[in-house]
């Protein structure tokens, strides 16, 4: 029987699910939550004319992003549609609660310190020592809202523009995490889901590099075993502990053989999108089989792939089209300068195939438009010579 669900944010990630769950019989409807309107997640046509009647006509409520206003999110709660429950989705949304959530796991992350004035300010350079990275507890998205201090030098400076920051900000309880930077060998991520029953399955952990605090490029390929179990292991602990149903990330930093949560992402995760021509079941799917109580569906990898985001342009040369086992995804939003416009899938039999078709896509690709691409397709491909 087809089911009714109502994703609050109306992205690409809405999108991605429409037609994910379309297959499904699934009908997915998004909330457009700057207008109060029900769209379609694709065209994007008005179905409702407020929330009200979306909750009323939708069988499952998901959310697309973690920033929902708290409000809608109580409403949605009430209706006992909501899945995961708001408790995950406002403790994705607050670096506070999320430090929380990973102490009462005892789980691994980056020492820090609450910041809300000055005086906390030089307790916080005098716990964690230098360098510190700052950043706002709430609305912190794609590495906005964050200091760097270095040198001691600059800690004037800084707190200057961070008290700028927080005396303007219209935010409702907002405040700063100092975090100690980790030197971390490389950033990377597990994608799992969970079932209302407790079920779970876990993706491939994936490796991630960013530029400008944008992620740009994601490998899914088989990996270390051992960093797999622990990754899984937090992954159990945390989602457990939230009862948690749907689809979630948790990004690592990777220290040696240890893995440290930068954050989690309660919802469906940028890098993840390999998943759609790179495991068996998408995330996409994954998520709706979960909050619709359907069965998992497997999340093994097929074949090595990499996500290549496309940030800030339109329009990419039709040849990329041309390399073998390509995909691209556009997400059919308004130019703008590092905007996430769309992303493309690679993938290979095995690595070097996927590091050669990369350094493909490399080539044909501009490299103004993909700064990094070029210098990372090259050294993964000589690792695979
Ligand atoms: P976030 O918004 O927390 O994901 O941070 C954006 C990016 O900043 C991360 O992907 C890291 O590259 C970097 N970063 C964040 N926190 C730390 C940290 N404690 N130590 C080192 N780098 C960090």
């Amino acid at each position: 029987m087809m089911k009714k669900v109502l994703v609050l944010g109306a992205g690409q990630l809405a999108r991605m699910m429409q037609l994910a769950g379309t297959p499904l019989n699934l009908d997915v409807k998004a909330l457009d939550v700057s207008s109060n309107k029900v769209v379609h997640p694709i065209t994007p046509e008005q179905i409702y004319g407020d929330l009200a009647a979306g909750i009323i006509n939708a069988d499952v409520i998901t959310a697309e992003f973690e920033h929902v206003a708290h409000d809608i999110l109580d409403e949605c709660e009430q209706s006992g549609k909501l899945f995961p429950k708001s408790e995950a989705i406002k403790i994705g949304g607050d670096r506070r609660l999320e430090k929380a959530l990973l102490e009462s796991c005892n789980t691994a992350n980056a020492k820090y310190y609450f910041v809300n004035s000055k005086e906390d300010f030089d307790k916080a350079i005098n716990y964690l020592s230098l360098p510190i990275i700052f950043k706002t507890a709430l609305e912190g998205y794609d590495g906005k809202g964050q200091w760097r201090l270095k040198v001691a030098a600059d800690a004037e400076a800084i707190w200057q523009d961070m008290a700028d920051f927080l005396n303007a900000s219209t935010t409702v309880n907002q405040g700063i995490v100092a975090e100690q930077m980790v030197p971390f060998d490389r950033e990377i991520s597990l994608v799992g889901v969970r079932r209302i029953n407790g079920d779970v399955a876990v993706y491939p952990l994936t490796e991630n590099h960013h530029t400008n605090g944008i992620l740009t490029v994601s490998v899914a390929a088989p990996i270390n075993t051992k960093l797999q179990e622990q990754a899984g292991t937090v992954f159990k602990a945390l989602s457990d502990k939230l009862n948690y149903v749907g689809v979630m990330a948790i990004e690592f930093f990777q220290v040696g053989d240890q893995l440290l949560v930068n954050e989690i992402a309660p919802r469906v995760h940028n890098s993840g999108h390999w998943t759609q021509q790179g495991a068996d079941t998408c995330q996409f799917e994954n998520h709706l089989r979960a909050i619709c109580d359907l069965p998992l569906g497997s999340t093994a990898l097929v074949r090595p792939t990499a996500m290549v985001n496309i940030i800030g342009e339109d329009t990419i040369p039709d040849e990329v089209l041309a390399i073998a086992s390509v995909s691209v995804h556009w997400y059919n939003k308004g130019k703008r300068a590092g905007r996430k416009m769309g992303h493309i899938n690679v993938s290979g039999e095995h690595e070097l195939q996927l590091a050669q078709r990369l350094q493909n896509l490399a080539d044909i690709l501009c490299p103004k438009a993909f700064p990094d691409l070029n210098d990372f397709a090259k050294k993964y491909l000589d690792k695979q010579s």
